[in-house]
């Protein structure tokens, strides 16, 4: 049995220890949601009243050039790419991930048109995340194209000729199995098929090569393991042998070759800097930045690689205890137990339905209530569990099962950055506390809201 003095030990021999100190850490939380929204980091205050107190208020417009704002999407990305197996003049940090998916797709499917026009389909993943599958299936709309959705197991057979583009998240949300970017990519390529990789779950988080996997695009999101804020700007990616065939479709001015220029014609800027739409927000970059500065203080404890073996030692304990101290709660593991197929994330499972697990604990199920109203009850238990859990500031999520498999998902995510192997211990703790007493089936616990 694993006890809390082993993982003090793990704690005391973590080499990633001091990068703990670069984040600003409530009292009393333990932060499980890093792959929903980062943590602060603490040189963000300090940043973004720079940028505004001095850059903005003083030296006002002439900071686009004084302060480098003009090129900072640029400089970022540059920051960026080598934690995602990008080069140097690859990667610009703007805009959302779906408008990012927006213009990659685009491009993929303007390829696909010139180079073959008998391809009308674009495949992803049924449990990708939805608004991927909401850019794709417009965009799918707009030019008369089929979106095929499949499970992870059909993916294989599905690479046909007909096939234009496949759209992947390399780690998926809610279960948090890893793809094989390489051995995918290979595979779509050999049927002539071009690939999107979102890496919204994997960058910062997992190790990504994407020009040693021979990717074709790539976009991910800043405000999550990348700790960049609440809506921070995404990133995109393009193979440099696609990058100047065309045109993304929404061409605005930062993406032109001299916006200063003020042509009424548009040239696009050669290169990524054409991913580039309007002008930039200044001030969500500027904290991006101190997110990204923290993985520079990450390269020399050991990088990405270092970060990757604490982060799969994390889930192992935190999967190891879960069996160990919370076994007969009707609780499942939908993340892979393979290192390889593995994010930086582990989702337990509650089932509902008809064959949910019994309601156990001390307290009277009176005043339990059905969390998401599903009809004929049958609830998991798991949305109140996850509430129960952050009113004791183990902060994790909920996300509601997929109607096939009757599971709904507890979901934790572990950030190798700022979580120890003692917050492991602890947490697991709780969540046997709120199972063994029933705590979770308290009223206010089940009362559903907006954002889960
Ligand atoms: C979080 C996430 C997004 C978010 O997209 P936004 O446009 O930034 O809201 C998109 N795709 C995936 C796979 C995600 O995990």
């Amino acid at each position: 049995m694993t006890t809390l003095q082993d993982c003090r030990a793990l704690d005391a021999q973590d080499p990633l220890r001091p990068l703990r100190d670069h984040f600003t850490l409530p009292e009393g939380v333990i932060y499980l949601d890093g792959n929903s929204l980062g943590v602060a980091p603490k040189a963000v205050a300090a940043r973004v009243a720079d940028v505004v107190q001095r850059e903005w208020s003083q030296d006002l417009i002439r900071a686009w050039n004084s302060a480098g704002w003009v090129d900072l999407p640029q400089r970022l990305g540059n920051q960026l790419a080598p934690w995602i197996g990008a080069g140097p003049d690859e990667v610009v940090c703007t805009d959302t991930t779906s408008i990012n998916l927006y213009k990659v797709l685009s491009a993929a499917l303007n390829i696909a048109r010139e180079d073959a026009p008998q391809r009308k389909r674009v495949l992803s993943e049924r449990s990708n995340f939805p608004t991927d599958l909401y850019i794709a299936e417009a965009l799918c709309r707009e030019r008369g194209l089929e979106l095929v959705l499949l499970e992870p197991e059909e993916i294989a057979a599905a690479l046909q000729d007909d096939v234009a583009v496949l759209m992947l998240t390399h780690v998926n949300y809610r279960t948090g199995a890893m793809h094989d970017m390489a051995a995918i990519t290979a595979a779509a390529h050999a049927r002539g098929i071009l690939t999107i990789w979102d890496l919204c779950h994997s960058a910062g988080a997992v190790p990504v090569h994407l020009n040693a996997a021979n990717a074709d695009f790539s976009i991910g999101c800043g405000y999550k393991y990348l700790n960049g804020g609440p809506g921070a700007p995404a990133f995109v990616w393009v193979h440099p042998r696609h990058t100047d065939r065309f045109w993304q479709p929404l061409a605005g001015w930062f993406g032109h070759a001299a916006p200063f220029e003020f042509t009424p014609e548009y040239r696009p800027a050669p290169g990524i800097r054409r991913y580039l739409c309007g002008t930039q927000p200044i001030i969500s970059l500027s904290a991006l930045q101190c997110g990204l500065a923290v993985f520079d203080a990450a390269t020399p404890l050991g990088g990405m690689q270092a970060l990757r073996t604490k982060s799969l030692a994390l889930t192992d304990l935190f999967i190891r205890l879960v069996e160990e101290r919370c076994a007969g709660h009707g609780l499942g593991l939908a993340t892979p137990r393979a290192h390889a197929q593995r994010g930086s994330q582990v989702c337990l499972t509650r089932e509902y339905g008809p064959h949910a697990p019994p309601l156990r604990g001390s307290l009277p199920p009176e005043g339990a209530v059905t969390a998401l109203g599903r009809p004929g009850g049958g609830d998991s238990g798991a949305y109140a569990i996850v509430q129960a859990l952050i009113a004791r500031g183990v902060i994790g999520d909920f996300r509601a099962g997929d109607n096939g498999k009757h599971l709904d998902i507890l979901r934790f995510g572990f950030t190798p950055l700022y979580i120890g192997f003692e917050d492991v211990w602890n947490a697991v703790e709780h969540l046997k506390q709120v199972l063994d007493t029933g705590e979770w089936q308290r009223a206010e616990f089940n009362q559903k809201q907006a954002v889960t």
